[in-house]
């Protein structure tokens, strides 16, 4: 009898053509539950033999505490996923949020991970109640309470506000769940700080991140915190976006939504929130940095994508149009994968760093040390300089 191995073994390559080549219009979905789950493994398994035979891509945490999962689901198959999901108890009835803008390419392959949380949130659990939570809003009532004046906290790290938020939302410079929400709450001690040590109206907060799941943790924290007027976006940016479209309401989210797989990001509205990184025209075009070593998350507008062939800087660059075995040499010992999201949160340091690296290229010298043979080998290739001329940067 054939073993089944229940993971992925095939490569990116492999996989980005065999979704190409499939022809099937998907759907990109996401849910959550926090629920008790017991045996997570062997669930894990039966999920991961019931999904692939559906043709489910995607990536999908499971954990005593719940399920968390983004996936893409050929059209077709919508209805028996939704049976196979109801059929278990802990899983019936969970609200989809289908994403707006799709072209059913978010995922190349099918991940079920065993995790001890389905968010990465770095909270002691034991210390507060996280069934506690804010008041679900749909979009019409979060709208209402904005206009009312209400403080709006996006709770996602700094990279995924960049590009999109809510008008007049605070949003923290943190790149993790953990220091967004002691971030927000440090700032929302000092908000309701009054230096002659009256008692001040609390604030009503308003919260809102990705798919809604970080806010179930975030307003039982902030309300554990003493904090009592808190409510969130019920199914997060992603289905408010569905609401917003489906009731003709006016967004008042303005520009991209950030979202966790190929697409990188979906549109809201027009709006351009952001500026390129790199030369600071408006851009929302967010990207990694094309050099397998690097990968780093950064703003980049077209032209700037062109010039620095979709690196980082002249230095990513160089190493990026090295002859392929030059590079391979250069990569080898280090990091090409990037185990977690990073993102440049220090645009004028890029832009200086970009200056200095132009002004020693204009000086005739190369950013990295190649070893001498492999730089003749590679000198039959021109350098960028050369073939780009003098009048075109
Ligand atoms: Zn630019
Ligand atoms: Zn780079």
């Amino acid at each position: 009898m054939e073993v089944h191995r229940l993971r992925n073994l095939l490569g990116p390559d492999v996989l980005r053509a065999r979704l190409e080549h499939e022809g099937v219009p998907r759907t990109t979905l996401s849910f959550y539950r926090y629920v008790r789950l017991l045996d997570v493994g062997a669930l894990r398994h039966a999920l991961y033999r019931e999904w692939e035979a559906l043709g489910v891509l995607g990536r999908t945490y499971v954990a005593p505490e719940g399920i968390n999962a983004q996936v893409s689901v050929p059209t077709a198959n919508l209805d028996a996923f939704r049976t196979a999901l109801d059929a278990r108890a802990e899983f019936k009835d969970m609200p989809w949020k289908i994403a707006v803008e799709d072209d059913g390419r978010s995922f190349l392959k099918l991940a079920i991970t065993v995790k001890r949380k389905i968010v990465a949130d770095g909270l002691v659990d034991d210390a507060f109640d996280v069934t506690n939570v804010g008041e679900h809003l749909d979009a019409a009532t979060f709208h209402r309470k904005m206009e009312e004046g209400a403080l709006v906290i996006d709770m996602r790290n700094n990279y995924e506000c960049l590009i999109g938020h809510f008008e007049g939302a605070y949003l923290p410079k943190a790149d993790t769940f953990r220091g967004a929400i002691e971030e927000v709450v440090g700032m929302l001690e000092r908000r309701s700080a009054d230096p002659l040590g009256r008692p001040s109206a609390e604030p009503e907060i308003l919260l809102y991140c990705t798919g809604g799941i970080r806010c179930e943790k975030a307003s039982a924290w902030l309300k554990h915190e003493g904090f009592s007027r808190v409510s969130q976006l019920h199914g997060g940016i992603i289905d408010y976006a569905r609401q917003i479209k489906a009731e003709g309401l006016q967004s008042k989210y303005k520009g991209r939504n950030f979202v966790f797989d190929e697409r990188l990001a979906e549109r809201i509205t027009d709006d351009v929130v952001s500026t390129c990184m790199q030369c600071g025209t408006p851009s929302d075009r967010i990207t990694n940095c094309r050099e397998a070593t690097c990968n780093v998350l950064l703003v980049q507008c077209e032209a700037c994508a062109a010039k620095y062939d979709h690196c980082c800087s002249p230095s990513c660059r160089e190493v990026h149009q090295q002859p392929m075995e030059v590079r391979r040499a250069w990569r080898k010992g280090r990091s090409t994968r990037s185990t977690r999201t990073k993102a440049i949160n220090d645009p004028a340091a890029l832009r200086a760093r970009i200056a200095k690296e132009e002004e020693r290229l204009a000086a005739g010298h190369e950013l990295r040390a190649w070893p001498r043979a492999e730089r003749r080998r590679g000198q039959a290739r021109s350098s960028w300089l050369e073939a780009r001329g003098p009048n075109n940067n």
